[in-house]
């Protein structure tokens, strides 16, 4: 029985029509493919692109160099040294994350009792050398100078879930 109706559906082609009929109500289907670059599809408050470290109002690091960050990232991709100042407060001498280790995960930003490391929504980077991927302390504070309004805005809109 089986190999009579294989017969007869390789005989009229009914796969083929199968798979015409799926193309034809594809073709007129409202299309959902987004024309990247030009076209974005809508982000989470919570998205964890790029990290960013920040600063308070005044300008002040916010990072006191406790390094739990460092201890709960699972990739081993954050390495913290830092030092005392002058006025006895902790801060980072160095902040390195190597980015081909990073995972994503957001832990950093979970673990961070000061709200210093954060993922921001920018996933549209690159690096064409070795080492490019490694971001140090001052690229990280300078996406955070260039990107605070968006952190502070997506830090607000997630906080009733935290
Ligand atoms: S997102 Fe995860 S893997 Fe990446 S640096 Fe933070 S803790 Fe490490
Ligand atoms: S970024 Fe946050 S968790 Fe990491 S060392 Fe600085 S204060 Fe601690």
């Amino acid at each position: 029985m089986n190999k009579l109706r294989d017969f007869f559906g390789t005989f009229l082609l009914v796969e083929l029509v199968r798979g015409l009929a799926l193309t034809g109500r594809h073709l007129f289907a409202r299309k959902i493919t987004v024309q990247f670059p030009e076209e974005k599809t809508p982000q989470s408050p919570r998205f964890r692109g790029l990290h960013a470290l920040r600063r308070y109002p005044n300008g002040e690091e916010r990072c006191i160099a406790c390094k739990l960050c460092e201890a709960v990232c699972p990739a081993l991709a954050i390495t913290i040294e830092s030092d005392v100042r002058d006025d006895g407060t902790r801060r980072t001498t160095r902040y390195d994350i190597d980015l081909t280790k990073c995972i994503f995960c957001g832990f950093c930003e979970e673990s961070c009792p000061v709200d210093s490391i954060v993922e921001t929504r920018l996933f549209e980077y690159h690096g064409e050398r070795r080492g490019d991927l490694v971001y140090t302390k001052e690229m990280l504070l300078a996406i955070g100078d260039r990107f605070e309004p968006q952190i502070a805005a997506d830090r607000m809109a997630d906080a009733p879930y935290r």
